[in-house]
């Protein structure tokens, strides 16, 4: 394919559309909060970013984004209090999500690798948590394929931030 047949395909894939973040976040969370809850472990939310704030994004394909990455902070987590963290940022044109757990953490060599498809740190692969490695491969695509970056930073013993940023819908009124 022709870059520019790339690019029509990766337009059809995703349905992007305006929405607004804490309605956003929340109908994300409805279902995660419940899984939180009953294994103790507290989340904790904070909007940074101007109330009103519109997101241009595919929501499905974005929320598939939250549960790999929660997924990963609920499935991960090795302490009995476990805490996650959502911290959203202004960036300008952006805003930055920040999911950090206070789980396993990760060893620094490995920390560059845990986006690409198939890779499971040696401490997962031999723990009980199961997975296909496959999880932060998919989330990288989307934050991409939204003109946005992912990276993580980590801990081991201590826990982990992952970082995704996001495209703001542009305000028309604004544009002139
Ligand atoms: P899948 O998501 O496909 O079920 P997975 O969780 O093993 O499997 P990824 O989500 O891609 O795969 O994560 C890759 C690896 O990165 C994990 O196996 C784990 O070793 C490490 N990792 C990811 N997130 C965390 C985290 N929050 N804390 C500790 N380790 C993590
Ligand atoms: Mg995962």
């Amino acid at each position: 394919l022709s870059r520019r047949q790339r690019q029509m395909c990766i337009r059809d894939r995703y349905k992007k559309g305006g929405v607004e973040i804490d309605e956003y976040i929340s109908r994300c969370m409805s279902n995660l909060s419940l899984d939180l809850e009953t294994r103790k472990i507290d989340f904790l939310y904070r909007n940074d970013v101007e109330k009103g704030t519109c997101l241009y994004i595919d929501e499905e394909k974005i929320k598939r984004v939250f549960y790999n990455v929660i997924g990963n902070a609920y499935k991960y987590i090795d302490k009995d209090l476990g805490m996650i963290f959502l911290h959203i940022e202004d960036a300008g044109k952006m805003v930055w999500v920040r999911i950090t757990d206070n789980g396993s953490g990760i060893e620094k060599d490995e920390l560059p690798l845990i986006f690409e498809r198939f890779y499971r740190t040696d401490s997962s692969r031999n723990s009980k948590t199961g997975g296909t490695g496959l999880g932060l491969a998919i989330a990288k695509k989307i934050i991409e394929d939204h003109g946005g970056q992912i990276y993580a930073e980590s801990e081991k013993g201590k826990g982990t931030k992952i970082s995704f940023s996001l495209p703001k819908k542009v305000d028309e009124k604004k544009k002139i």
